[in-house]
């Protein structure tokens, strides 16, 4: 780890998965590009010379490397996201906050997430933001420029901004995982909207619960939503503010065993999910202590059982790394498989007919040239026999001839 706490050394983080997979499913298309470019040019030499290929199967080919082409594009531009949601100011920006070791995006009174925000690494020195249906790079030098910069417009909630932060001054953005922010669940009408613009291709959704309170109608009404929408969804649930239980530890295990039920039951039996297991953490101790560890000045919290909610947080992010890894993998990385798979069989049905074709007219040569050869044998057995018979004609008449001189001469 570099002085800011960040993993620069040998990588063992599960988000590896999604990124090794991701090189090796490109370097995979290279060879493809290689195999079909070759191919084109293979074909429009034989093309030259014989008439085995058709123009339609060399069409067919070369578009193939505009498809190649176009996946490779969609690959570079895959990533893993994970989608935030909750009520407002139950801390979704300050997990999120935590989970990048800074200040990205704003949080706290005043500045509530009215707009949907993306964060993504960049590979520029400097982070800048793009409004939906714009180009235009805005910098942004601090938090409160950010929070500035999205209250001085007035966005609409579906809106999305995205937020380039640089890939170097955080590993899970060079990871490519993909942050989305929202806001609160409790402020909109447009859920159906919501989840047609922003959720359809998120791999995990983080549901930021408030430990303080019990999961409100307004939250699982979401996620029953969304489950309607996509058929497995992944989600966490997170108790946030569970710092606040410091102040009343003789009810710490009673309160925190009601809210474990209530939401095992939501993700078993409400959404037929899996997990066994949410999590009580608190966001803000986590992120002032992560600032800590980078920087004298902030320092790391005291509160009772701090390190034990630090723990989960870490537990937390283990389980999200390798579940939003395996889930990008098979969602993004299916479909191009199956799609190399069939141009690379196609290819192969294109290039064994034109084997094919090329036996048949090797054969078709080779009878020609059979059938003139019997032509050929015949003559020449015929010629054999006129031949001889003339011979022994020539020889029975000079025979004649002969004998009828001499007796001639005898007489
Ligand atoms: P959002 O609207 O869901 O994005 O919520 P924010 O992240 O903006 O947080 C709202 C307020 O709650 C801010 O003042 C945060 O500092 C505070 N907050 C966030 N997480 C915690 C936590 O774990 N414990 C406590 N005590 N306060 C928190």
């Amino acid at each position: 780890t570099d002085s800011r706490g960040i993993r620069t050394g040998p990588d063992n983080s599960p988000l590896q998965i999604f990124v090794k997979a991701k090189k090796k499913i490109n370097d995979i298309f290279v060879e493809i590009e290689d195999y079909v470019k070759d191919t084109v040019e293979y074909m429009h030499e034989i093309e030259k010379e014989q008439k085995i290929v058709n123009d339609e199967k060399v069409k067919q080919t070369e578009e193939f490397i505009n498809k190649v082409h176009g996946i490779r594009d969609v690959l570079c531009r895959d990533h893993m996201k994970v989608a935030f949601f909750g009520r407002t100011s139950n801390g979704k920006s300050s997990v999120i906050n935590a989970m990048l070791r800074d200040k990205i995006l704003p949080s706290g009174i005043g500045h509530t997430t009215n707009c949907f925000l993306q964060v993504e690494g960049t590979t520029t020195d400097e982070p800048y933001l793009v409004q939906e249906g714009s180009t235009e790079h805005c910098a942004v030098e601090s938090v409160g420029q950010l929070a500035h910069a999205l209250c001085k417009e007035k966005l609409s909630e579906s809106t999305l901004v995205k937020v380039y932060w640089p890939k170097n001054r955080c590993l899970l953005l060079r990871d490519d995982v993909v942050f989305v922010d929202s806001p609160g669940v409790d402020v909109t009408p447009n859920l159906d909207e919501w989840i047609d613009k922003h959720c359809l291709d998120a791999d995990v959704f983080v549901l930021v619960a408030n430990a303080e309170s019990t999961l409100m109608v307004t939250e699982k009404n979401f996620f029953h939503k969304v489950s309607m929408r996509l058929s497995k969804p992944n989600i966490f649930i997170l108790n946030n503010r569970w710092d606040a239980s410091a102040t009343e530890p003789e009810f710490l295990d009673e309160v925190r065993r009601q809210h474990q039920e209530r939401a095992i039951d939501f993700l078993v039996k409400e959404l037929k999910k899996p997990r066994k297991e949410s999590f009580f953490i608190s966001a803000k101790e986590v992120l002032q202590a992560r600032l800590a560890e980078q920087d004298q000045k902030v320092s790391t919290p005291l509160t009772d059982g701090f390190q034990t909610r630090y723990f989960e947080f870490q537990d937390f992010e283990r389980k999200f790394e390798e579940c939003i890894s395996k889930s990008a993998v098979k969602t993004k990385f299916e479909q191009h498989s199956q799609r190399g798979k069939f141009i690379a069989s196609e290819l192969r049905n294109i290039l064994d007919g034109i084997y094919n074709d090329a036996l048949k007219l090797k054969e078709e040569k080779l009878k020609q040239r059979k059938e003139l050869n019997d032509k050929i044998n015949y003559t020449e057995q015929q010629l054999l026999i006129i031949t001889q018979e003339m011979k022994k004609k020539i020889h029975t008449m000079v025979e004649d001839v002969e004998q009828r001189v001499s007796k001639a001469l005898n007489e």
